[in-house]
């Protein structure tokens, strides 16, 4: 049986399975999905299916298919986006020039080294530049017999078109969470609570899981930011509006990390807003839950819908390159407090 090592994925599995098996693999391939997702290891499985030397490839553990795992596979190379994606450091926007495609298109010119097909796996392929996916798109105009490229990107509007017709497009969707959560208990051995946990943060996209898994940094992350959204609902405006000055300035640096904070905000509410209409079970923050609860009763139904209509205007907004600052401001405005019902706490207490 051939072992592909990805989670999930079956339908883009077995077409790229049958496509082996009929011989009529594509010459390009484009595989799209959000980050983490597991472009990369599909990538990596179709590399490996095409210089195994099992009888069934892929099988994961031949001598080919193990130096393509390690990345040490002469015919198998990988272009572009090669930092640790899954980093919560501010990364640079990194463009692939033209030299890189050039010397790409240089190295499928001569024939595979050690295997029996040329792999280029050009990761973050959004960030070609308008000459580098010119100089690249001659080279899927006219391919080579034994060369596959594959493109992975997450959205395949920023490619050119031109470049997009020459691929066969394949689209991974997010997991199922439970797919998740069971991979991570049985193939990682992930703690049962913690794989819960990661298997709803993380969206559907695996490799932010396992990355959370390994690094407890990102989950202290997360952590604080959602300590810090709970300091700024109680605090007062003259705090808010530092707080969005802050993010503002952040903003300027690194769009991406403000874009996650709004994300993680809008998970918040949107939980509040599910333990409101008695769906607690699928609130993605599950290790606050008893907060969650908490806060929920502070607020009506009307108030957390509006405010995570705010967080999605203020997110667009971003996004379309609004005055980063007004745009926080009106966010913090437009926050609602929690309102007081601390007497009914204290009867609870007294009764209890
Ligand atoms: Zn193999």
């Amino acid at each position: 049986m051939p072992k592909w090592q990805i989670v999930g994925q079956t339908r883009v599995v077995s077409l790229l399975q049958h496509s082996l098996e009929q011989g009529s693999l594509a010459h390009a391939y484009l595989f799209i999905g959000p980050p983490h997702v597991g472009k990369m290891t599909l990538a990596l499985n179709l590399a490996k299916a095409l210089n195994c030397e099992a009888a069934e490839p892929p099988c994961g553990e031949c001598a080919s298919c193990q130096k393509i795992a390690l990345g040490k596979h002469a015919d198998v190379q990988i272009i572009g986006v090669t930092q640790d994606v899954n980093s919560a450091e501010a990364r640079p926007r990194v463009e692939i020039g033209i030299d890189q495609i050039r010397e790409m298109q240089h190295s499928a010119s001569l024939p595979p080294f050690e295997g029996r097909h040329k792999v280029f796996i050009i990761n973050g392929a959004e960030l070609l530049s308008s000459e580098a996916a010119n100089c690249l798109l001659k080279t899927l105009e006219e391919p080579e017999g034994r060369v596959i490229f594959i493109l992975l990107v997450t959205n395949d509007r920023l490619l050119p078109a031109t470049v997009v017709s020459r691929c066969q497009r394949l689209e991974l969707p997010p997991l199922a969470i439970a797919d998740i959560e069971s991979a991570l208990n049985s193939d990682w051995g992930v703690e049962p609570p913690k794989a819960k946990l990661l298997s709803r943060l993380c969206h559907g996209c695996l490799g932010w899981a396992l990355s959370a898994a390994a690094d407890d940094g990102l989950l202290q992350q997360r952590r604080e930011r959602l300590d810090r959204l709970l300091d700024i609902i109680n605090a007062d405006y003259e705090e808010r509006f530092a707080y969005a000055t802050q993010l503002a300035a952040q903003f300027s640096q690194n769009r991406g990390l403000v874009l996650e904070v709004l994300d993680l905000w809008q998970e918040w509410w949107r939980d509040l807003l599910l333990v409101k209409v008695d769906l607690s079970e699928a609130i993605t923050n599950i290790d606050m839950s008893t907060t969650i609860v908490d806060w929920a009763r502070g607020y009506r139904l009307a108030q957390i819908k509006n405010f995570i209509n705010s967080i999605q205007a203020a997110g667009k907004q971003l996004r379309l390159n609004a005055n980063p600052r007004l745009v926080l401001e009106v966010l913090m405005l437009n926050m609602p407090r929690k309102e007081g019902r601390r007497e009914n706490s204290v009867t609870a207490l007294n009764y209890g």
